[in-house]
């Protein structure tokens, strides 16, 4: 699979920024897979994305012990933080494949853990920081409707300059 889109972000809020422009493009069935080292941004991400969807309140950092959180906007969106667990039982005991096939926007952090069980059809996400408060942003979309997405992000992005 190739790299569609490569962005790197100076501040927390430059990848706030981001996840808030691809919120904006997201649909109800939509999935996003979020990879990265703890720290790396992920969650942050997902703030962003939740501004996208019009989720005006209530977003929470994954406290601990928590593993989805579900909020409402323009369409549901469920959050899910799968670091806490470590085997594919566990992952499905959470019922993620019920969330996965929901009129909702899932976003996956620690998403390698249920690679197994996840569609073809989803948009791949990997933070990496490479330090300086810098955050490089990889995406990679499979199939018509990522495409689609990605297409949209970088057409912002040139609109923006
Ligand atoms: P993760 O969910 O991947 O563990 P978080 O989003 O919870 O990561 O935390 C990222 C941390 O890195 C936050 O404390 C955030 O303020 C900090 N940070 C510094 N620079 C950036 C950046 N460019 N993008 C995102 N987070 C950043
Ligand atoms: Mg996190």
């Amino acid at each position: 699979m190739s790299t569609d889109y490569i962005i790197i972000t100076n501040t927390p809020e430059e990848t706030k920024d981001l996840g808030e422009r691809l919120g904006r493009l997201l649909k109800d069935g939509d999935i996003v897979c979020l990879y990265g080292e703890l720290g790396a941004g992920k969650t942050t991400f997902v703030q962003g994305i939740a501004k996208g969807l019009d989720i005006k309140e209530g977003f929470v950092a994954s406290p601990t012990f928590v593993i989805v959180n579900e909020y409402k906007g323009r369409l549901p969106l469920y959050h899910i933080d799968l670091y806490r667990l470590n085997s594919l039982s566990e992952i499905e005991d959470i019922g993620i494949l019920e969330y996965l096939k929901g009129k909702a926007v899932t976003v996956i952090e620690w998403a390698e853990k249920a690679e197994e069980i996840l569609p073809e059809e989803r948009l791949t996400i990997y933070l990496e920081n490479p330090g300086g408060g810098k955050r490089k942003i990889s995406f990679k979309g499979k199939g018509n409707r990522f495409t689609e997405i990605l297409n949209g992000l970088k057409e912002h992005a040139e609109h923006k300059h």
